[in-house]
Parts: structure tokens; sequence; C-alpha cells
């Protein structure tokens, strides 16, 4: 059995108008995300983790912002896509740690929401994906409130 490691990271303002979704998630607040996709922070993360780990580059290669197909996509459906070819090669998802760095709004009440829409796309079990919540102390830009970060680890195991 051999092991590799990946890890993502991610930042999207905030924005009047648009909606908020984490780890495929829609939470009510009166900003959402800016961004070409559905701009789903934490999933972007896990699926540049997941492609990191499987040396298979980052999310933009993969489904570039600058193509039409791609306007408010799903991102769980990008991070399904991701998985498929991370599968492809013969890895499975080990387990999944996420930070969604936030000072607004709460997330508590969707951690458990996230991890079990994460998880079905990533062909695993709930307990295999952690997410977790943290500010800034009102610190640096997420502590302004002007956006969301996200960060994201990945094991996954090959089979011999
Ligand atoms: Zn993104």
């Amino acid at each position: 059995m051999s092991f590799r490691i990946g890890q993502g990271f991610d930042v999207h303002a905030f924005a009047e108008g648009r909606r908020l979704v984490l780890g495929g998630v829609e939470i009510p607040h009166n900003l959402g995300l800016a961004g070409h996709s559905d701009a789903d922070v934490l999933t972007h993360a896990v699926c540049d983790a997941v492609l990191g780990a499987a040396g298979l580059g980052d999310i933009g290669r993969h489904f570039p912002d600058t193509e039409a197909q791609y306007k408010d996509a799903d991102s769980l459906e990008l991070l399904q896509k991701v998985v498929a070819a991370v599968l492809a090669k013969g890895y499975h998802v080990s387990n999944v740690d996420a930070t969604v760095i936030a000072e607004v709004p709460k997330l508590a009440p969707y951690i458990e929401q996230m991890q079990t829409r994460l998880a079905a796309k990533l062909n695993v079990s709930a307990e295999q994906v952690n997410v977790k919540a943290t500010t800034t102390e009102t610190l640096g830009f997420t502590g302004r409130r002007e956006g969301i970060a996200a960060m994201a680890v990945v094991l996954l195991t090959e089979a011999p």
C-alpha cells in the first residue's frame, strides 16, 4: 500500500446578489461569494487537495474559468469529476481534513451536512471527512469580512 498526500487552498470574496455555498450546502447570509462557478470555496480547496495528491495539477487546469460551461457550475459536480479521474489512476481517498476561515456567518450548524455532501462525492463515508470552521479573530481579509478562505488536506491510498 502506498500513500499520497495533497493540500488545497482557495479564497473567494464576498459579493452582493450571490449565493453562499460551502461544501455543497447553501447557507443563509446577506452576502454570497463571487466567482465564475458557484464559488464554493471549500469544495474548491478539497478538489485541489485531491488533484494535488494524485499529481494531476489543479482545478484551474481541469475547469478553466474562461469556459462558459463552468459558469455557475455546481462545484460538487466538479469534485465528482476530479474523484473519478483519481479513481481511474488507481487511488482511493483515505480521509480529508478541511478548514473554512470565515468571520461570518456562523458555520457550526452546517458542518455535518457539508461533511455528508462532500463524502458522497469523494466516494467515502462521512467519518472520513472532517470539516472545521474558524475565524481569524477579526484580523486580515477574512477578519474584515471581505471573503472566505478554505484549506484542505487529503490522503490517498494506492492498492498494490
Ligand atoms: Zn475557487
